[in-house]
């Protein structure tokens, strides 16, 4: 019997010590910290051992194969122990892959993972698919494959996912766009980073397709200087491409493998450049996967977006209040001051992850009014944008925030949380700050 050996309890690391347990492996799982009372009782009925706040080393190195939870770095002292002892460390996507036949489609990218794969799995469900939605998004991809399994997986990946893979391949890839973040887990080299993106696209073959932003330097640059067997889907808003697709004076105009399909951009649900983006490459995959263009068209005309990202919150006295708590680096909130088309009271702050604001100073000067600063320090932002707008104030709490952003907002502004920083400084993570925002505004 082989030895699997989980660690982090979590929802990934779950999901694999079921699928482990039911392919007939001696799984054990250990989380250095405490594992959640329902995680508990799962292992529990299934007869599963486990071990949290400690790895005991003696029931650890003994394994054939280790699934390493997302979370976990590999400087660990576990890990590296691992390593040193030649034991095969692996992500729950490499693990879970060879136990079931479906098609994947995995998309990762610096910002848009969560947009793009909701985006991609609303068309093919639509199209009567049927799909499930895996990776960094909702219930564990092994669990699913455990438990029902699909002829399809959409699956968010996220470059640790990307890192503990050795065979895996999506059939359709993409990556959104790639810009600066996680350095801290990169030796804060975003050459690494680059490189683990494009780990995505590393054993596709020629069968297999690649979807990337064609305006995206980083990404071209990568494919300069070096070569992919997949074939290559760009999409863009600057230039046409031969298989691909193009936003051409509001018209969304695909082509891929001699078929066709335009769209106006307004009947696009989702709003903004950057989701024109993701439109694109959700529906390139659509395309490859050879849906009406009747659904794909309704489909991407009714899809209601993902929470906390540019939410409509309410409109109060003719201020309409918009939930971004999601952009934490600064690449996410300059899309989102770019969709703007109001004078806009912008909510920002929190743990800075390395930003460099010069990116944001035009749309700030262009449409921001005013700035709350919702931080335990925000000299970065101050600094930046002090003599940039006329009014500046610093608040500690949510409720402060929003009270403050009604008193300043007149008829017919935006009212935008867009932190472009980590939520850790006052809130439980981005969920609790959107949340709080949401209710905050309600209370108004
Ligand atoms: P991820 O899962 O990669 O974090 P999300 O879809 O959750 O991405 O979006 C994160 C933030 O980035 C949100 O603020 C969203 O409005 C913004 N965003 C979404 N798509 C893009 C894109 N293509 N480019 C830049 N920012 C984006």
């Amino acid at each position: 019997m082989k030895r699997l050996v989980v660690l982090g309890g979590g929802e990934s690391g779950v999901g694999t010590a079921i699928l482990g347990k039911k392919k007939g492996f001696d799984v054990f799982v250990s989380d250095y910290g405490k594992i959640k009372e329902n995680y508990k009782e799962v292992l529990i009925l299934n007869e599963i051992k486990w071990e949290d706040e400690k790895h005991t080393e003696s029931l650890i190195l003994n394994a054939d194969v280790v699934m390493k939870s997302p979370g976990i770095p590999d400087s660990v002292p576990i890990v590296q122990k691992l390593k040193k002892n030649n034991i095969s460390v692996v992500s729950e996507i490499e693990f879970a892959t060879p136990f079931t036949t479906a098609l994947t489609i995995g998309i990762t990218g610096s910002n848009g993972k969560t947009t793009t794969t909701s985006l991609t799995y609303h068309l093919l469900k639509s199209a009567g698919l049927n799909v499930g939605l895996a990776g960094n998004i909702g219930k564990s991809y092994a669990w699913q494959i455990a438990d029902e399994d699909f002829d399809v997986y959409v699956l968010e990946l996220s470059s640790f996912q990307l890192d503990g893979i050795e065979t895996y391949k999506p059939h359709i890839a993409i990556i959104t766009n790639i810009s600066p973040d996680h350095l801290d887990r990169y030796e804060y080299k975003f050459e690494n980073y680059i490189n683990s993106k494009f780990r995505i696209t590393m054993n596709q073959t020629e069968e297999d397709f690649l979807i990337y932003d064609a305006d995206d330097e980083t990404i071209q640059q990568w494919l300069k200087y070096n070569t992919i067997k997949a074939t290559k889907i760009p999409f863009s808003l600057q230039e046409k491409n031969k298989n691909g697709g193009f936003i051409n004076n509001n018209i969304m105009e695909m082509y891929i493998n001699e078929e066709e399909f335009t769209m106006e951009t307004k009947s696009i649900a989702l709003e903004g450049k950057h989701n024109l983006k993701n439109a694109m490459a959700a529906t390139s995959v659509a395309m490859l996967m050879r849906i009406r263009k009747q659904t794909i068209r309704e489909s991407l005309s009714n899809f209601q977006g993902v929470e906390h990202r540019l939410e409509k919150v309410l409109k109060i006295q003719n201020v309409q209040y918009i939930n971004d708590s999601k952009a934490t680096n600064v690449n996410a909130t300059f899309f989102a001051l770019d969709s703007m088309n109001a004078p806009t009271v912008w909510i920002v702050g929190g743990v800075d992850k390395g930003n460099d604001y010069s990116e944001l100073m035009t749309l700030v000067r262009e449409k921001v009014k005013a700035i709350i600063c919702l931080g335990v320090d925000n000299k970065k932002i101050i600094d930046a944008f002090g003599n940039v707008v006329d009014v500046m104030v610093e608040v500690t709490s949510m409720g402060d925030a929003v009270r403050t952003a009604q008193h300043i907002a007149e008829k017919g502004d935006t009212v935008l949380l867009s932190p472009a920083c980590a939520s850790f400084d006052l809130f439980e993570n981005y969920e609790d700050r959107g949340r709080q925002f949401k209710q905050a505004v309600r209370n108004l």
